[in-house]
């Protein structure tokens, strides 16, 4: 046996059961993973020369230590309202202890003195039920992207004295032995372990989906999520912002009865590409330091689409619409919200002259042409729902990025343990379709790491 354990991904779900496996055990640990050890990590966007996604790979904001949380705004919401439905496997208890435990760590490794915001006891529940809109509860820690990334580094200077790190080593193959161990395929070699844990997120989720179907690992199809990222002055949702950093509000539209929620707010951060398998979408984040602030709050507006029979690939569907978006834009597009609602394109002069800053290069246009009426009109009535609450944020001059699209992993068939009808074969974070966030990703790997132990 060459190891007792390998984990495939160095995200967040993959680094906290080497973490948890490494401090509590003396396992035999090693960690594949496709991207770039942290410092190595650079996206070569700089805004001059490189304006847009240039499609390297492995892209460096979803592969490498860290994951795709890597330059992530490093939110870690401690809830079971969303970010995933660990909850359903591990109970609603156990989920939020271990949540609370990578928070710990989390302030061990360089996050002290970060914040922690709560909805609980806020006189906003109040306002926005009064409006129609429902907030829902969490606290949330945020680290910022440069708080996030010392933790990491932390993490992995401590990490890599106790776990084999193999990076730029993507994972071809995965078999299950005839007695029972499993072999893992990569750069031409074949590397053994009693027990293997898969952490590859959604940049993996198509690798996996072939493992799955390989392996015969029954799976069902999870939603996506459509939506646009809102750039507004930051002073339009400062009293909220301030209060709670993040709010996750959700709004049951008029005309549909859709569910249309805000997503990912980032007070004075900046609007990003993000590059899932080629399709460039939209995205955001914030730095802790003041100096790295900006003037603006972005955040995504987001509608679920669940498919049923006949149809079942609902990434599949996602995908097209920012392929078109892509197509439209040569990658993101930007518009007015002025100019949706007049029914025009945005032009190079209106984006020029508008009051609001864009954060990001993208081309001017029409997200009509982009999204289906269903997702717009549910869109711009939340946008209109959310005025009431902070005046201006359906002016004109806001700025709407599309598409921004949430791809959700097919779930994977795993019980109670995240172990698949194979033991000794783990699926967590991401990857399974069980999680969808920093915070559900890191505590389903302490749990798959305990459940291995024997803790
Ligand atoms: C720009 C951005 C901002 C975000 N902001 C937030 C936020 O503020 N709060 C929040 O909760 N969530 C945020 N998210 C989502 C969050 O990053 C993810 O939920 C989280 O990283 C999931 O962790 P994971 O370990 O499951 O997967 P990932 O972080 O995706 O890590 C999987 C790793 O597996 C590797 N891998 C894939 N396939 C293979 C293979 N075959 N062999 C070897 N390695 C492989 C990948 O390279 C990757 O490094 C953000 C995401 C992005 C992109």
């Amino acid at each position: 046996m060459n190891y007792d354990v390998i984990i495939i991904g160095a995200g967040p779900g993959g680094i906290f059961s080497a973490y948890e496996l490494a401090k509590k055990s003396d396992l035999k640990v090693a960690v594949f993973e496709t991207g770039h050890p942290l410092e190595k990590r650079k996206c070569p966007i700089d805004g001059k020369k490189i304006k847009t996604c240039i499609g390297c790979k492995p892209c460096s904001i979803m592969n490498g230590f860290g994951g795709a949380g890597a330059f992530s705004d490093g939110k870690y919401n401690i809830t079971n309202d969303f970010g995933g439905t660990l909850y359903e496997y591990i109970g609603k208890e156990k989920a939020l202890e271990l949540m609370n435990y990578v928070d710990e760590i989390n302030v061990k490794y360089g996050g002290a003195g970060t914040a922690m915001y709560s909805t609980a006891g806020t006189s906003l529940k109040k306002i926005c039920m009064q409006n129609k809109l429902n907030l829902l509860s969490a606290s949330v820690r945020h680290l910022g992207t440069d708080i996030n990334y010392v933790v990491l580094e932390n993490l992995y200077n401590e990490l890599k004295e106790l776990v084999e790190f193999r990076f730029d080593t993507p994972v071809e193959k995965l078999e299950r032995n005839e007695d029972g161990t499993y072999t893992v395929y990569a750069k031409g070699e074949a590397y053994t372990c009693e027990k293997c844990i898969i952490s590859v997120g959604r940049s993996g989720s198509k690798w996996l989906e072939t493992v799955c179907t390989d392996m015969q690992i029954p799976t069902k199809s999870n939603r996506v999520d459509i939506g646009v990222r809102v750039e507004i002055p930051a002073a339009i949702f400062s009293h909220i912002t301030d209060e709670l950093y993040e709010s996750k509000i959700v709004y049951r539209t008029e005309k549909f009865e859709d569910n249309v929620r805000t997503f990912c707010m980032n007070p004075h951060g900046i609007v990003v590409n993000e590059n899932t398998n080629g399709i460039i979408t939209v995205n955001g984040h914030s730095f802790e330091d003041p100096e790295r602030k900006t003037d603006n709050t972005n955040f995504a507006l987001l509608v679920s689409k669940h498919f049923s029979e006949p149809f079942k690939d609902s990434n599949g569907y996602g995908e097209s619409i920012a392929r078109l978006s892509n197509m439209l834009g040569g990658g993101v597009i930007v518009q007015r919200f002025g100019d949706l609602e007049r029914g025009r394109r945005s032009t190079e002069k209106r984006i020029a002259e508008c009051t609001t800053r864009p954060t990001l290069a993208a081309t001017p246009g029409d997200l009509s042409l982009v999204l289906p009426k269903r997702i717009l009109d549910g869109i711009i009535e939340m946008i209109h729902a959310l005025d009431k609450i902070a005046p201006g944020t359906a002016n004109d001059d806001t700025l709407l990025y599309g598409v921004e699209v949430k791809f959700y992993n097919m779930e994977v068939d795993v019980d109670s343990r995240l172990e698949t009808r194979y033991p000794g074969l783990f699926v967590i974070g991401d990857g399974s379709g069980v999680t969808h966030s920093l915070s559900h990703a890191s505590a389903s790997g302490v749990y798959v790491a305990d459940e291995i132990i024997g803790l």
